[in-house]
């Protein structure tokens, strides 16, 4: 444990002159010392508010530089920022609302059903309000253990858990990022993954931030767009980091033209697979593609050396893990797995998260006694140390690189009178990577029809997770003890593939 880290602090006294960020929603751009200058602004403004150590403070917003400011002023204050998903139905909002009970919710929308002590901001008005502030005088630095970002995760429960993510995560992310990434100074990064996510709100800024580098914000992705910034000569992008189903909407764009992405030294991948022939189709068309692993849990844990000559040979690879991690992959009874075995990842390093919001018990079932945290994924390390993701143990999948765990649809569908039995598995889709299959028993003298199902799904959870199809079945694979074989229904999927 030490002091909790501040990269813009200290660049603000190396390099105030230099180009810390850019807000392309509002086109304005700060330098270090003036980023610095609004994050104490920013200070003053919610300590007036009266947030106070250990406070949350959600947001529900489009991606921006200021909520980068928000988050880095709370960290000063020691309190904890709150990035919600907004694609998130009504229903789900509530929830993860109650469990964190923020002091404000900072949002570009209207929401209704706040918890009680909850009050709603604007979060343009916080930019202009803090602009009107003298900097607050600087307080002691906080803990590096302190929990200040929750980010909320379904589980194989269903149920959302708040991920407590300490400034020795996000340190330890960038870290771990920069070495394997070669990031240096000069890295100019193009963000627009949500800042919900931990690759969002972590991975795209922090190792720009701890180099003292440019990050420019969009808000939110485009693949025409995106694909226009990577051109951009006056951006001059170095660093571009997504998941492989954002990378797949830029090369599938009218303005697709890799050629022109003169300063691209590498384009990052994470949070879901990413298939070994794509991978080379983009090494062949000039563009380093560098696969990584990570989860919200972890942050950045594995990732691809920027060789050309290893990402061709080694494609399909997440890669090494970085400097302040350390990986096992250990079969059913936590033994080690001999290199080429699959075994369950492990991990256990800084860049692990200190438990989960409110759920202590939640802890002890996902770490190991001494501490290791238990992935749920399986990987395959090969003679060189090179960790490939072979399969996942837990009951999840992944689409458009949301998480969507099959519990939570299933909760629903059976919500429905016409529904008996249900199971939700994910099968392989070429544009979102894999999309949700309902297997569904009707009750009995019930008819099922696949769009009233839908738009039963639509009201309860976010557009993501509602199952793309539907098969209605007479019975479920079952065990003896009558729990749903899912494997028979994945084998049989891809079979039919
Ligand atoms: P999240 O917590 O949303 O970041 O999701 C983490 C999960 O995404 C992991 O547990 C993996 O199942 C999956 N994942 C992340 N990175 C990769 C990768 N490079 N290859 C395959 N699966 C990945
Ligand atoms: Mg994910």
């Amino acid at each position: 444990e030490f002091f909790c880290p501040d990269p813009v602090a200290l660049h603000a006294r190396l390099r105030p002159d230099s180009l810390a960020c850019v807000d392309l929603a509002s086109d304005c751009r700060w330098t270090y010392r003036e980023l610095d200058t609004d994050i104490q602004r920013a200070v003053a403004l919610l300590h007036h508010e009266g947030i106070d150590k250990g406070d949350r403070i959600a947001v529900l917003a489009r991606n921006s530089v200021y909520q980068i400011i928000l988050q880095q002023a709370l960290m000063r204050l020691g309190a904890i920022f709150v990035p919600l998903n907004w694609r998130l139905s009504q229903q789900e909002l509530p929830h993860l609302l109650k469990d964190c009970t923020p002091t404000i919710l900072y949002t570009d929308d209207e929401v209704s059903d706040l918890p009680p002590g909850c009050r709603s901001h604007s979060l343009v008005s916080f930019a202009s309000e803090f602009a009107a502030l003298d900097p607050a005088p600087r307080c002691l630095p906080h803990s590096s253990s302190d929990t200040c970002i929750i980010l909320y995760t379904s589980g194989t429960s269903g149920m959302p858990k708040g991920a407590q993510l300490t400034a020795q995560f996000l340190l330890a992310t960038a870290m771990n990022f920069n070495v394997l990434g070669e990031v240096d100074t000069g890295c100019i990064f193009l963000c627009d993954t949500p800042m919900f996510h931990v690759i969002g709100i972590v991975t795209q800024i922090w190792p720009p931030m701890l180099r003292g580098g440019t990050f420019i914000v969009s808000p939110g992705f485009d693949a025409e767009k995106t694909n226009d910034r990577l051109s951009d000569p006056d951006f001059g992008v170095t660093h571009y980091f997504c998941v492989p189903q954002m990378a797949e909407a830029l090369r599938q764009a009218p303005n697709f033209e890799p050629e022109g992405w003169t300063k691209l030294k590498a384009l990052f991948t994470g949070g879901a697979p990413n298939p070994a022939a794509h991978i080379r189709w983009w090494l062949e068309r000039g563009v380093r593609m560098v696969d990584g692993y990570g989860m919200t849990e972890t942050g950045t844990t594995l990732g691809m050396p920027l060789s050309r000559d290893l990402l061709y040979s080694k494609a399909g690879a997440a890669g090494l893990p970085g400097p302040l991690t350390t990986v096992r992959l250990v079969d059913e009874d936590d033994q080690d797995v001999p290199d080429g075995e699959p075994g369950e990842i492990l991990v256990f390093g800084l860049n692990v998260i200190a438990g989960y919001w409110n759920l202590p018990e939640e802890r002890k079932g996902s770490f190991t006694e001494d501490g290791w945290i238990r992935t749920g994924d399986i990987g395959r390390r090969d003679e060189d140390g090179y960790i490939t993701i072979v399969d996942r143990r837990k009951d999840m999948f992944i689409s458009g690189g949301e998480n969507v765990y099959p519990v939570e649809i299933e909760a629903v569908l059976l919500e429905h009178p016409a529904v008996r039995e249900v199971a939700v598995i994910g099968v392989p889709d070429k544009r979102w990577g894999e999309v949700g299959r309902a297997y569904v028993v009707a009750a009995p003298g019930q008819e099922l029809d696949q769009e009233e199902l839908a738009r039963h799904c639509q009201s309860f959870i976010a557009r993501y997770k509602v199952p793309k199809e539907f098969r209605f079945v007479d019975k479920l694979p079952r065990t003896g003890s009558g729990k749903v074989i899912k494997y028979v229904l994945r084998k049989e999927a891809l079979e039919v593939h």
